[in-house]
């Protein structure tokens, strides 16, 4: 019997993750179906342990559903407890495994694919949510310099702080408090890439050579990569290299095989005009 696998949200019409892993599986020829479920609301529980028996074997889950699927997880792996949330669940002897693989993807883009070494580096995370909840330990993991989260809210960035306290050592505050310093990768985990707004950078936040990556995809030059090209920024990225890379993750956790990741990165990726 083919193996299923789904993606879930609300909306989930938007979703590339079917055409992702169909990619994957059929350049590793892996016999597997992978559809688009619209969870609904109130019944998230229910919806996946429909999907477990009619044969699901894994799935990827996306907004509004990443804390609810950490609270029906049997068994959240250390990324998805620390993260608080979850993007990725496979479906095992009747456990509920759960992974979060989105800061993963994150890093494995930036090094990987664009080539830039975070080991040294000094780390700017713009946003305090789920998304940079994810990329911490991962992005800890490759020993920068210094790793700052600042938030429009600084309250939730000092929670952030003393939730990671055991686990990396970030300054956290709001944007007024980076004046004077330099960062060598800002990266945008604000929802700002699907609004107008600019985020309240102080000048000279951008070091020479910085990279500038927003984390949110398909929208080209979002207002946070203009204003990092309009403070001299050259290289600018956004999150559909770490879209894939995440799937990359949930596949081979999923199949044991990893998929290459590079042409499924270039046929979705939308110019940055
Ligand atoms: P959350 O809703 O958890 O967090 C949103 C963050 O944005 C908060 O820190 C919030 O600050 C901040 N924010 C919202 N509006 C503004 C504003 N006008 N000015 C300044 N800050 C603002 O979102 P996620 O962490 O889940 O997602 C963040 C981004 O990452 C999204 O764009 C999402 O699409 C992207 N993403 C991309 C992935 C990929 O695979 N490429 C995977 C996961 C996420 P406050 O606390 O003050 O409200």
């Amino acid at each position: 019997m083919t193996d299923r696998y789904a993606v879930i949200g609300n909306p989930i019409g938007h979703s590339k993750s079917p055409l992702i892993h169909g990619a994957f599986a059929q350049a590793t020829g892996q016999d597997i179906e992978y559809t688009a479920i619209e969870g609904p609301l109130d019944g998230f529980r229910a919806t996946v342990e429909a999907f477990i028996a009619a044969g699901g074997r894994g799935m990827n889950v996306t907004i509004p559903f990443k804390l609810q699927a950490f609270e029906i997880a049997t068994d959240p792996m250390e990324s998805a407890r620390l993260a608080g949330a979850v993007n990725a669940l496979k479906f095992e002897d009747g456990r509920i495994y759960a992974q979060n693989f989105d800061g993963l993807g994150l890093v494995n883009d930036i090094q990987r694919n664009l080539g830039v070494s975070l080991a040294g580096k000094r780390v700017l995370i713009c946003g305090a949510g789920g998304a940079t909840r994810g990329a911490i330990l991962p992005i800890a993991a490759q020993k920068p310099a210094v790793i700052a989260v600042a938030n429009r809210t600084a309250a939730k960035a000092h929670g952030l702080k003393a939730d990671f306290a055991a686990h990396a050592a970030l300054q956290a505050g709001g944007y007024d408090e980076l004046a004077g310093e330099t960062f060598d990768v800002v990266l945008n985990a604000t929802s700002t890439g699907l609004s107008k707004d600019e985020l309240p950078l102080p000048a000279g936040v951008f070091a020479p050579g910085a990279l500038a990556y927003d984390l949110v995809y398909g929208k080209g030059l979002t207002p946070f990569l203009k204003q990092a090209q309009a403070a001299g920024v050259t290289q600018l990225a956004d999150g559909v290299g770490m879209l894939v890379e995440q799937a990359a993750e949930a596949f081979e956790w999923w199949r044991g095989v990893r998929p290459d990741t590079k042409p499924v990165i270039e046929r979705f990726t939308i110019p940055l005009v």
